[in-house]
């Protein structure tokens, strides 16, 4: 044999090597990254679901230019702005120095998400707080808006735009259009200087294990423009470093921001620095009703000039991103209080790195926080019509935050997971982080619920098994612009209303991939919550992406299409479903043999505990309840 035909041998031996399953020896198959859309690609075996990933994070050329990044915010700000139209017509009912009080019939719809600002007669305006008759269970309720006076003109009435985030496009723009000389260098290229500060990397933290002390570490170590990178993979506790860190530097007479997408994230961090650091002063800014009562109890009114009080230092100060984005627009923020110390930018993996300018503006040093397996900013349908070039300059203003920056600076990996039970994890970090999550303290609570009846539910929730797959054979269907599936919405009911029967109903939370699913569930729940007590169908069903952040003892996930549809192969959806379960995590398929294209659902689908439940006959108060929410359904949009 000739050397170079001992050499093709050698490789071909490595191929098959490399291509063999290790734990059953079957030839493996490969899911190249760029078919997925991911920044992950998927080697796995089809016979017994052994899955293997690698990183793929080179689809993004870095740094991104900045006429890009701006032209796409300006695209993505009228887009949102043609979409979201008037919530109603207002009449001003009290003004006085500070505050506009505004009277008005609103969609209760548009009051369900964030709605930190607002246009009024034409002007953008802070909202302090939006009441609502909670008794008003029609499409449109009475209410009173509170907002931040800033004008000397306040119509008499007018009509009630909600543009969010419109406005927070607006503000990264406004702010690389102003900075853009300024931030050829230090925005995207830190400027490495001195730290003009600097804490050992053994500080007594000793409730943190020792990755979450590294990320402690690095970030009180952090230099001016700096941006230190945490990833926090499901239940690895991002939020105790954020608290620690934040008492640390607060207490040190810092200013530092907490900011974040959502009203909840900003809450647990600032939860958690009020019990780990009773001492420091805590502001939020927010809408009063959206912010937990948890931090607003254990907050006293503000007075005076609370932007001096920002300036002194010593401070934490917690509030959206969009709440950050309406202050600047509005108020000029970062003329009153200047840039704060630190920054924390939570929930990075949502946040499309166009907007992070808005924090990065605010932040001397910047704290990224996020994993780029838990789900991205939602991408642009448009992009896919495009050639491959001009793909990767359109995908750099949405690439997840987290995901930019971590590809420039070194990060730090949070690795002990302390929310769920070890055989829901185990599966969790097999699959999508090569198995380097420490399950060490995985907490082992099982479910405990009565058996009853010995039907299909009991033989579903008595199970002493963590992961479960259901079989429905169900069928996806188009309803009002979204998708939703009978058969497993009938499923999802049947067993919550045997959990809301043993008790466990709190416990437990209803995702969906699709927000017609998530419609058809939640008017079901309410419909026969009107018998069977419980709590509202708002608190009991989500989609996947607006539970991103959350955690609950049980989740039933319904996947609802039967096909391998766009929204089912992004990875990061099914991650996200199954990592949010404490105790148990129920899924719920129609996909039969197409599971087998998502290396994910395979993998899932061979370790969890399989029930066939085609066919099947659910009492006749669920079918019901589904049937009149579905022709509900139909005859309503989704915006
Ligand atoms: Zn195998």
């Amino acid at each position: 044999m000739g050397r170079i035909e001992e050499v093709k041998k050698l490789i071909e031996g490595f191929e098959q090597l490399v291509a063999r399953c290790p734990r059953c020896g079957a030839q493996l198959s490969y899911v190249p990254s760029t078919a997925l859309r991911s920044n992950l690609s998927f080697r796995y075996c089809r016979s017994c679901g052994y899955v293997d990933v690698e990183e793929d994070f080179r689809r993004v050329r870095m740094p991104p230019n900045s006429s890009v990044l701006l032209s796409w915010l300006k695209r993505k700000s009228e887009e949102t702005k043609e979409k979201e139209g008037v919530i109603g017509r207002g009449r001003t009912v009290r003004r006085d120095e500070e505050v506009v009080e505004v009277e008005a019939e609103v969609k209760r719809e548009a009051l369900r998400d964030s709605l930190d600002a607002v246009f009024y007669g034409g002007v953008l305006h802070v909202v302090r707080d939006v009441r609502i008759d909670e008794r008003c269970v029609e499409e449109r309720c009475p209410a009173v808006f509170e907002l931040e006076r800033h004008e000397e003109k306040v119509p008499d009435e007018g009509e009630l735009l909600f543009s969010e985030p419109a406005f927070l496009y607006d503000a990264a723009a406004d702010i690389l259009r102003s900075r853009r000389a300024a931030w050829r260098g230090s925005f995207l290229e830190p400027l490495r200087g001195l730290a003009d500060f600097f804490l050992p990397a053994c500080v007594p933290a000793r409730d943190l294990d020792r990755w979450q002390r590294k990320a402690l570490a690095k970030i009180l170590r952090a230099g001016r423009h700096d941006v230190v990178v945490v990833v926090g993979p499901p239940g690895t506790g991002k939020t105790s470093v954020i608290a620690a860190a934040a008492c640390i530097l607060a207490r040190k007479g810092r200013r530092v921001l907490i900011t974040a997408l959502s009203n909840v994230a900003v809450d647990n961090a600032l939860e958690r620095v009020l019990e780990r650091c009773g001492d420091v002063e805590v502001i939020r800014f927010g809408i009063r009703s959206k912010v937990s009562q948890a931090v607003r109890s254990r907050l006293k009114r503000l007075t005076g000039d609370v932007a001096a009080r920002i300036k002194e230092g010593g401070v934490v100060v917690g509030m959206t991103a969009a709440k950050l984005a309406a202050l600047h627009l509005v108020r000029r923020l970062y003329e009153l209080t200047g840039p704060f110390d630190y920054v924390f930018v939570d929930e990075a993996s949502m946040m499309p790195f166009a907007v992070a300018a808005v924090p990065f503006l605010y932040g001397v040093r910047r704290v990224v926080l996020g994993d780029p397996r838990q789900l991205a900013p939602p991408l642009n349908e448009e992009g896919k019509m495009r050639g491959e070039k001009e793909l990767k300059e359109e995908h750099v203003p949405v690439v997840p935050l987290v995901e930019a920056v971590m590809r420039r600076w070194n990060s730090v990996m949070l690795r002990r997971q302390r929310r769920g039970r070890a055989e829901i994890f185990r599966y969790v970090s097999d699959v999508f982080y090569r198995g380097r999550l420490d399950l060490s303290e995985s907490p082992d609570a099982p479910l405990d619920t009565p058996a009853k009846y010995g039907d299909l539910p009991d033989e579903i929730l008595a199970s002493d098994e963590a992961l479960m797959w259901v079989e429905v054979g169900g069928r996806r269907r188009v309803g009002g612009g979204s998708f939703y599936n009978v058969e497993e919405a009938e499923l999802a009911v049947w067993l919550y209303l045997r959990l809301l029967e043993y008790g466990a109903a709190e416990r437990t939370v209803i995702l969906a991939t699709y927000r017609g699913q998530e419609r058809l569930l939640r008017r079901a729940i309410n419909e026969l919550r009107r018998i069977k007590g419980g709590p509202s169908g708002w608190d009991v069903v989500y989609t996947v992406n607006k539970f991103q952040g959350r955690e609950a003892d049980v989740v039933i996930y319904s996947a609802v299409h039967n096909e391998d549809h766009v929204a089912l192969k992004d990875y990061r959806r099914f991650n996200v479903a199954i990592s949010r379960a404490r105790v148990k995590a129920v899924v719920l398929s129609s996909l039969g043999g197409n599971a087998e294209k998502l290396p994910w659902m395979l993998a899932y689908k061979k370790t969890a505990f399989k029930v066939d439940a085609n066919a099947l006959r659910v009492p006749r108060e669920v079918r019901q309840a589904i049937r009149s929410a579905e022709s509900r359904l139909e005859k309503s949009g989704i915006r």
